[in-house]
């Protein structure tokens, strides 16, 4: 057995949206019950940095890291499966890579070379694939690319594949993921797509060591001796990927097909001990017993598309487990919100979140389902633009200034309440230019927060420009609006909540990025606690 680092490559063959990522997860959650340290890195074929500039419909979720990358939806997965933190080097885009060699360039590295794709691009791409593992940190690295075989953008990621099977022949192998699409009319599952795809990769230089082929059903031993044979992959590499009921039950179906298995013995790891799944199965049992629901409303302007809400729906699943509850989550359009509709939108919901977003549209809808939340005592929940428009909601409603608004919407309004942080001020580049990442914040002790996370020292995730403005802090304090948490060192307002409501809370950080199916966040476990006890205490009169 060596020592060194090993590298498993995702690849996907067929169509995008296979789910790449959760196998990746999947796998790197068996190989951790195992005892292995893993960690799982994205490479992204766009030529953008980094998904922060791109509209959620695009991509989905941004997600953030604790050191302030904004990233791919899937590190969300890796952190949620893992519950090991993620950084900049886990996701690597097309335009990093082009940004670091013209960077090169430019400082004259490449000493009066011309600079090719091939060796220069595809030298900085196995570099970003290999800083993980030359951390020393981790026993295995598993590498997805995005995209799909074939595409054009992703052809130097695939060559610097095939250059590492080369260079590092006994630490690297290739799962490629595959679509066996049932063909009703004929009754029959098909081959045929998984071996062109398969061809594409050999075109390239790449033989797969694994075959994941997902499928709606089982795939039978003629099936899997067919692929076996016409893609030359080993039978027992042959792995059924059948369509879960949850993405938590993957681990648990990879296991089966003994995917962990396969791969440690391919990479010449020990396969002695087995994977020490209890937690999981502990976890997934209560997703399927709950003893009681609840139905939340989660008001965003992004709901068409339920990706850009990825990490707030994982954690309430995590913190429906927790508590033993199914979470049952309605989407609702903060667009199609109205003071007119409101009542009747929201009635019926046992508790309101509002989320995250940037801009005018929809904001409105935002600050009514606040008011309605505030009024009828509905358990309320407030992230990031969700909580400036409590506060917003609180300062126009409460302390009579129907004029009051964020600056982002209106920038001279006379009651900013919510107004650009002063390092914002001077800056014009929209990339990864925000607030971002972990910072520190010091609750005020029996504030909901404080008996929620039970400590009063947290750090959470940021993404933002707007903040509360302090000016008006005295007047909310007074009216019943308080702060219960604040940045140690600026006295940024990061939490306020109103003490007379069953549970009202807004987070200007994001406390989704951080739930984990070992940790699920405290502030959704207290959320949905309080919106069970809500409930029983409505149905008892
Ligand atoms: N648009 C708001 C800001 O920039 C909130 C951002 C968010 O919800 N992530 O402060």
């Amino acid at each position: 057995m060596s020592n060194s680092t090993k590298y498993i490559f995702v690849t996907g063959g067929v169509t995008s949206s296979l789910g790449k990522g959760i196998i990746s997860a999947s796998l790197a959650t068996l190989l951790q019950g195992r005892g292995y340290s893993v960690t799982i890195q994205k490479l992204d074929p766009y030529i953008n940095i980094d998904p922060g500039t791109l509209n959620p419909y695009e991509h989905g979720e941004c997600y953030v890291t604790d050191d302030g990358a904004e990233t791919d939806l899937d590190l969300g997965h890796y952190e949620r499966f893992l519950n090991v933190p993620t950084s900049q080097a886990n996701n690597v885009t097309t335009g990093k890579i082009y940004q670091s060699v013209i960077e090169k360039e430019r400082k004259g590295e490449f000493l009066g070379k011309t600079v090719q794709v091939v060796p220069h691009i595809t030298d900085e791409i196995k570099e970003r694939i290999q800083i993980l593992g030359k951390k020393g940190t981790y026993d295995i690295v598993i590498t997805e690319i995005g995209g799909t075989v074939g595409d054009i953008e992703s052809l130097p990621y695939v060559e610097a594949v095939r250059q590492m099977m080369w260079e590092f022949e006994n630490d690297c192998i290739v799962i490629h993921l595959t679509l066996v699409p049932y063909l009703a009319a004929a009754g029959e599952l098909k081959t045929k797509p998984t071996q062109h795809s398969v061809k594409a990769l050999l075109e390239l230089g790449v033989q797969p060591d694994i075959l994941c082929c997902r499928t709606e059903h089982e795939l039978g031993l003629e099936l899997r001796k067919k692929i076996a044979k016409f893609c030359n992959v080993s039978m027992n590499a042959v792995i059924e990927s059948r369509d879960a009921n949850t993405i938590y039950e993957v681990p648990f179906l990879m296991q089966q097909e003994e995917l962990d298995k396969v791969v440690l013995e391919k990479l010449g790891l020990s396969t002695k001990t087995k994977p020490d799944m209890t937690k999981w199965t502990e976890f997934l049992n209560r997703i399927h017993n709950p003893k009681s629901t609840v139905t939340i409303g989660l008001i965003g302007k992004y709901v068409e598309l339920k990706d850009s809400y990825k990490s707030i729906s994982e954690a309430f699943i995590h913190a429906g487990v927790e508590n033993e509850c199914m979470v049952e989550v309605k989407w609702l359009h903060s667009e199609k919100i109205t003071c007119d509709n409101v009542n009747k939108t929201l009635d019926g919901l046992d508790g309101i979140l509002v989320a995250p977003g940037f801009g005018s549209r929809g904001i409105s809808g935002k600050i009514e389902a606040v008011r309605y939340a505030r009024e009828n005592k509905v358990p309320f929940f407030g992230i990031c633009l969700g909580m400036q428009c409590a506060v917003i909601e609180y300062a126009r409603n409460v302390l009579g200034y129907s004029d009051a608004h964020t600056t982002e919407i209106v920038e001279n309004c006379v009651h900013p309440v919510i107004s650009m942080m002063e390092e914002q001020k001077t800056i014009s580049n929209m990339g990864g230019t925000m607030r971002l990442g972990a910072y520190k914040c010091q609750l005020k002790p029996s504030s909901l927060a404080s008996i929620a996370y039970t400590t009063d020292k947290i750090s959470e995730r940021h993404r933002h420009r707007y903040e509360f403005n302090n000016d008006y802090l005295k007047e909310f304090e007074k009216a019943g609006m308080i702060p219960t948490g604040k940045n140690p060192e600026t006295g940024l307002v990061e939490i306020v909540e109103i003490p007379d409501h069953p549970w009202f809370l807004g987070a200007q950080f994001h406390p989704e990025y951080k739930s984990t199916v070992a940790k699920p966040h405290p502030l959704f476990v207290a959320f949905v606690a309080a919106v069970i006890k809500n409930k029983k205490k409505i149905r008892n009169g």
